[in-house]
């Protein structure tokens, strides 16, 4: 193991110290005195004692063994790897909004509620949706609280629906979450287009069907140019449109989820609207619906009263809370300052950079990569390795073989209708110039598989481990730390 990559207690050196504390200004006072000692420790916390470089050269070490979108690209389809503004970071730590008690009163957090207030205003405002919660924490959850809402929506009208559609393209979240809101999912294939396939759906659609779950744009990139006649299709039955608003940073500033018939839609902000995400961070998945599902909204919900914004706890048929307080403030926060330093015009500029990047892309990989489904690419598009995987190589081989060139990978192997899947987001922070590079890369490991087909399998060999078991930490996890 090389020397930084050893943990930081290795490094410890007893007396060792980083900073120098002042002098506290207060008395001590001895703890025992006023805590129970079964809450106190018996033997003092073990903590390294290093010195401040060494401090600083271990997280620096560490942060370029990992890939991430500070060091380059990321077109991880479908999860948006945008670069992050720094000043959203650096507003979400200021000490008004970091060091806050959400246990205080609200006249003294009525900063930080008109900051939730106006997000949910500037969502309404993209989506078309009457009200907003911002509490879900992730886009699954919001999917799932979209989902709970659906059903008592249906309760209350004395029905117990059983089925939810979805695509049979849908993100692996979606039917989860369909099954633990306690529906069952009825799957809708897709049609030569790769659209959904609307005979397919009239024949899955009757009075048992709660409503349907479509990504717009769909998980091959494509807008559902039939959502028009898709949402009436289910609004016949009395169902709800659910939009998966993951793909919104297509849409932001073109077309809103409202005016395409959907009812509820979540939207990740740590996708769309910057907030650095895929070490399993926190996120946030506001979702936003129409006025008849207003009722059924988590609380507490934020009003403007008078000029003073207040917390209301709505009615009997809300659904209830979903997360502590107001959901992870700090990432919306973020999503408020992106909004705002871009503003109306750059928002909707950042939507057509995503899709023109995302069909140059294309443009550059189709001679030699096969994209099934072409016609009308927005923000992200599927190519498929079956050529290559005829020559010898699988998708896994480049997708390894590109982490040798410096970028991690795009999705593979999803969506599941597409053989050889590679998905690609370029995203609209990259310049022409890195996608050039980029799409090069893909060239060369293609031209690769003529002369040296033996390195892409053996690839990534530049990266601080090789090729991992795929499977191995998942079945046999080790999460106990030892020396
Ligand atoms: C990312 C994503 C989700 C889930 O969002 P999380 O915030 O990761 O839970 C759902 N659907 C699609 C299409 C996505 O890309």
């Amino acid at each position: 193991m090389s020397k930084s990559a050893s943990i930081i207690f290795d490094k410890s050196v007893k007396g060792r110290m980083g900073v120098k504390l002042p002098a506290s200004q207060v008395p001590s006072v001895e703890l025992s005195k006023n805590i129970s000692s079964a809450l106190l420790r018996e033997i003092p916390a073990e903590l390294p004692e290093i010195t401040e470089p060494e401090v600083v050269r271990h997280f620096v070490n560490l942060s370029t063994k990992n890939h991430h979108v500070d060091k380059d690209f990321y077109p991880l389809g479908s999860c948006t790897m945008k670069y992050n503004p720094k000043i959203n970071d650096v507003i979400a730590s200021m000490p008004g909004f970091a060091g806050l008690h959400p246990d205080q009163p609200e006249e003294t957090t009525q900063g930080a509620l008109q900051l939730m207030y106006e997000l949910e205003q500037m969502m309404k405002k993209i989506t078309g949706m009457s009200r907003v919660t911002l509490q879900p924490s992730a886009g699954s959850q919001g999917e799932f609280v979209g989902i709970l809402m659906m059903k008592k929506y249906h309760e209350k009208n004395g029905e117990n629906r059983k089925y939810i559609i979805i695509p049979e393209t849908a993100h692996g979240t979606n039917p989860a979450s369909v099954i633990l809101g306690g529906f069952k999912t009825r799957q809708v294939k897709s049609d030569s287009r790769g659209r959904v396939d609307i005979e397919d759906l009239k024949s899955k659609v009757d009075a048992e069907v709660a409503g349907m779950m479509l990504t717009q744009p769909n998980t091959l990139g494509l807008f559902e140019d039939n959502i028009e006649e898709i949402s009436s299709i289910i609004h016949s039955v009395d169902g709800l449109m659910y939009m998966d608003g993951a793909n919104l940073n297509a849409l932001v500033g073109l077309v809103r989820s409202a005016d395409m018939g959907f009812d509820i839609t979540h939207i990740n902000l740590h996708k769309t609207f910057s907030t650095p995400h895929g070490g399993g961070g926190p996120g946030a998945g506001p979702i936003g619906v129409v006025g008849k599902l207003v009722p059924f909204l988590p609380v507490p919900m934020i009003d403007k009263v008078d000029n003073e914004y207040t917390l209301n706890f709505g009615t009997d048929d809300s659904i209830g809370r979903i997360h502590t307080f107001f959901g992870n403030f700090g990432i919306l926060v973020r999503a408020w300052v992106y909004i705002r330093s871009l503003g109306e015009e750059g928002l909707k500029e950042m939507t057509k950079m995503a899709i023109l990047n995302a069909n140059y892309l294309k443009v550059r990989l189709q001679d030699k990569y096969e994209v099934p489904f072409s016609e009308g690419t927005m923000h992200e598009f599927v190519a498929s390795g079956l050529k290559q995987k005829e020559r010898g190589i699988k998708v896994l081989d480049i997708a390894k073989s590109l982490l040798d060139y410096g970028y991690h990978a795009p999705t593979i192997y999803f969506p599941i209708n597409i053989p050889e899947a590679i998905m690609m987001e370029p995203t609209e922070s990259e310049t022409k110039e890195t996608l050039d590079s980029f799409a090069d890369a893909m060239l060369e490991i293609d031209d690769r598989i003529s002369t040296d087909p033996e390195s892409l399998k053996e690839a990534p060999i530049t990266t601080p481990v090789r090729r991992l078991d795929e499977t191995k930490a998942n079945r046999e996890p080790n999460l106990r730390w030892t020396k």
